[in-house]
């Protein structure tokens, strides 16, 4: 594995230095192909943390910038550490911190063109829009991204698979149904964020109104527990470590319905199985 530095804080804002940092249990984080922390979920807005150590972004800005910069520290992470935002589609709980962000911090933002048409009044001015094409892999630094095509009611929306050192993890949320592509580029990842939004009747005898039931339900809407069940029975492998279901509705879904509704594809493995909220941070988890 190639070295690496994890920058830390040196307590003076805006003079930072690259040195390694020591894990409580000793270990350095030399030895982590990858950190992830699941910064929030759900429909008041969505951000993952991924850094390959030299190499760290947001998948998604879906909060205030403040917001973000608060949760990032809660975990002893800072945004000048940052390099990019990638971002998966349009709608504001995906990007509402992005134009700040990227400004405040200097990040080049990833998007589709169609994605950044899409995303203008949004964003604001910013300096710098990297435009990736769903199904064309590029790097970020260090870490290989592949952008893939999920049905979804946005322009042009992506999830992603991120790749080093032949540790690879997968990002699939906002779908309304998990296409074999999508099951494609899923296999194989070491972790896996798969959105579990409802509980299908939960979502079926709740107070939404029936279009907006319809458009939840429908192949552009988003994933039921059930359904993010069936895509994780066929994802399942030995060396799946964690899955994160994400995006659950705070409406038509609990935390518990999810966990058990999911856990019971968990058949061929012993990945860990946990939730995203959207009111708090998870876990900083790591990955060989
Ligand atoms: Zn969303
Ligand atoms: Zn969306």
């Amino acid at each position: 594995m190639k070295p690496i530095a994890i920058a830390a804080d040196l307590g003076i804002r805006g003079v930072r230095m690259k040195i390694s940092r020591f894990s409580e249990q000793g270990q350095s984080e030399l030895d982590y192909n990858f950190q992830i922390c699941m910064l929030a979920s759900g429909s008041r807005g969505n951000a993952v943390y991924v850094s390959g150590g030299s190499t760290s972004i947001l998948i998604d800005a879906g909060l205030s910038g403040i917001e973000i910069e608060r949760r990032l520290n809660s975990k002893g992470l800072y945004p000048e550490d940052l390099d990019a935002i990638l971002v998966s589609h349009e709608h504001t709980d995906h990007i509402q911190g992005v134009g700040v962000l990227s400004r405040r911090f200097n990040l080049p933002i990833y998007m589709s063109s169609k994605t950044e048409k899409a995303s203008v009044s949004q964003l604001g001015t910013v300096r710098v829009i990297k435009n990736f094409e769903c199904g064309s892999s590029f790097m970020i630094k260090d870490l290989f991204i592949h952008p893939f095509s999920i049905s979804h009611d946005a322009k042009d929306p992506s999830g992603f698979t991120v790749n080093q050192n032949g540790t690879k993890i997968g990002i699939a949320t906002d779908l309304g149904i998990a296409t074999s592509m999508v099951k494609e580029h899923l296999k194989g990842c070491s972790l896996l964020i798969l959105e579990a939004n409802h509980d299908e009747d939960m979502l079926i005898n709740g107070p939404y109104p029936w279009p907006i039931k319809q458009r939840i339900k429908s192949r552009t809407g988003h994933l039921s527990n059930e359904a993010s069940k069936n895509l994780l029975k066929e994802l399942q492998h030995d060396r799946l470590k964690y899955v994160i279901l994400a995006h659950l509705s705070q409406t038509n879904n609990t935390p518990q319905k999810a966990l058990s509704e999911v856990s019971r594809a968990i058949t061929r493995c012993n990945a860990q199985l946990d939730v995203a909220t959207q009111d708090e941070c998870g876990a900083l988890l790591r990955l060989k």
